[in-house]
């Protein structure tokens, strides 16, 4: 007999396939716009499912409620993604984690009002299933509670509302260990006899733990940590499925946690880290010491020099960071490529993996200002071409083309892959000031003889290398 029940497990299949197609679509440029399409499809479908259930099995204001949340949370949703920038989306989703990671609190906590504080005789779960559910609200309680102020912290980092750099208490890596033994005997004790005492404890503990676990990561290394909180919160929707016995919850956080610790994998191989030390929040990871080394004076070239430099070049390679996201210069910098190369010099881009502050972030600038893609190159395809390269242009980059990283063992991101534009014959750095990159540590590349800095706003700069041209 077909009931609401088994329209909805139909339904939750279907929704389960379109989020898998989203992510297969979603891994290439060509097919992006048409996987996030089968997303917004799955989503759509699982809420009408979901919808169409609670119609027929809760009191009818609890689903005007609902349908009330559904619409003020879309509303504010709707709005928000309109007006964020690009600069601003890490931490739009790292605040988005941590509301995945409350959620998970929040079933847990009913999960246990529903179950545990009854008592085992006023429920309706088989005795024999009943310690599995203490399990589930606990384990819930405990990766919600991380993921929301692990996710917190990351926000308060990523937006500059808290400095970047890694927070070292004494014995942290003590701290964590000892956060983790202490949630393994309160699971313990919790599966034997439930109590609220219990929860409350290990809700603290697990929230301590995601502040510290965060706090302890340094700037050079938040892409990993925001890649590992997207995993986190998936878990957290899992562990959330198994409570309310939502199997497309289950499926879609599975999908979300084991994507996201890839991507973290893939990220910890780019940057050269290893990913266990990263996600047990920098273990091995020491502190930096201050640098007080003199590396000399800079050089400075204004617009119409860069012009004629560029004028004589024969070939050109872009390697764009984070300025150039928050100068908005994509526009103009696709606009001097197209006129380079109408004037038959070869124009390439030399994309860093973690440059900007998201994964593909400056591949989705370029690619929103109608720069070809087959121009545009990954750090491994370009680094050899450096050194047959007639000039650089550096737009607001900074970490990512730092030779510190190759050849300071003691600086905070050795070991980090860079771009090796410094081998090219003549470097233009644009950026404003002489101030440090999101990893705080000072750049040799701007002292270099070699390198000459083009200050100001990358929008402007490029903007005047364009009239001189
Ligand atoms: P950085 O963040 O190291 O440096 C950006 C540079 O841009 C700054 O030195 C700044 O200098 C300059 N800048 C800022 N605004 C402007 C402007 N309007 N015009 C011109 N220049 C400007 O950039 P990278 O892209 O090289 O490195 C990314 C860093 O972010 C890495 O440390 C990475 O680990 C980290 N990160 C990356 C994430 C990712 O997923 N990609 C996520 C989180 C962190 P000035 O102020 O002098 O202008």
């Amino acid at each position: 007999m077909i009931t609401a029940h088994s329209i909805a497990d139909a339904a939750y299949i279907v929704s389960a396939l379109l989020f898998i197609l989203g992510l297969a679509g979603l891994a290439k440029h060509e097919t992006s716009r048409q996987g996030i399409v089968f997303g917004i499809s799955g989503m759509v479908i699982a809420l009408a499912a979901t919808i169409n259930l609670a119609v027929r099995d809760v009191p009818g204001v609890a689903v005007i409620l609902l349908i009330i949340a559904v619409l003020i949370g879309a509303v504010i949703g709707l709005l928000r993604a309109r007006a964020v920038e690009m600069t601003g989306m890490p931490e739009l989703i790292a605040l988005l984690h941590s509301f995945v990671g409350l959620a998970a609190v929040l079933v847990g906590w009913s999960g246990y009002y529903g179950v545990e504080s009854k008592g085992s005789a006023q429920t309706e779960i088989a005795s024999n299933l009943l310690r599995i559910h203490h399990a589930e609200v606990f384990i819930g309680v405990f990766i919600g509670a991380v993921t929301f102020t692990g996710s917190i912290v990351a926000y308060l980092k990523l937006s500059a509302r808290i400095n970047s750099s890694p927070l070292m208490l004494p014995g942290k890596n003590l701290i964590n260990l000892g956060a983790l033994a202490a949630f393994a005997a309160l699971t313990i004790a919790f599966v034997a006899s439930p109590n609220f005492g219990l929860l409350v404890a290990v809700t603290a503990v697990a929230l301590a733990l995601g502040w510290h676990l965060v706090a302890s990561i340094g700037g050079g290394d938040m892409p990993v940590v925001v890649s590992m909180l997207n995993s986190y919160s998936g878990w957290a929707a899992a562990a959330s499925g198994f409570l309310l016995d939502n199997n497309l919850l289950i499926v879609t956080g599975a999908l979300v946690g084991s994507s996201g610790a890839y991507l973290s994998y893939i990220m910890c191989q780019a940057m050269n880290r290893s990913f266990i030390s990263v996600i047990a929040g920098g273990f091995g990871i020491v502190a930096a010491s201050d640098d007080h080394t003199d590396y000399g004076e800079h050089r400075e070239i204004n617009a119409d020099d860069t012009a004629d430099l560029l004028r004589n070049a024969t070939s050109v390679i872009i390697t764009p960071g984070y300025g150039m996201a928050v100068a908005q210069a994509q526009y103009p910098v696709a606009d001097l490529t197209r006129k380079l190369r109408d004037r038959g010099i070869e124009v390439r881009f030399g994309i860093h993996p973690v440059a900007g502050r998201l994964p593909g972030h400056m591949n989705v600038l370029l690619a929103e200002a109608k720069v070809p893609y087959d121009i545009v190159l990954e750090m491994d395809e370009i680094n050899d071409d450096f050194a047959s390269t007639s000039v650089v242009l550096v737009i607001g980059a900074n970490d990512t083309v730092n030779p510190a990283a190759l050849e300071d063992p003691a600086s905070p991101i050795a070991g980090m892959p860079v771009l090796h534009v410094w081998e090219a014959q003549n470097v233009i750095v644009f950026k404003r000031s002489m101030a440090a990159g999101y990893a705080g540590v000072q750049n040799p590349l701007f002292f270099r003889a070699n390198t000459q800095m083009l200050f100001g706003d990358a929008k402007d700069r490029v903007e005047d290398i364009l009239r001189a041209l």
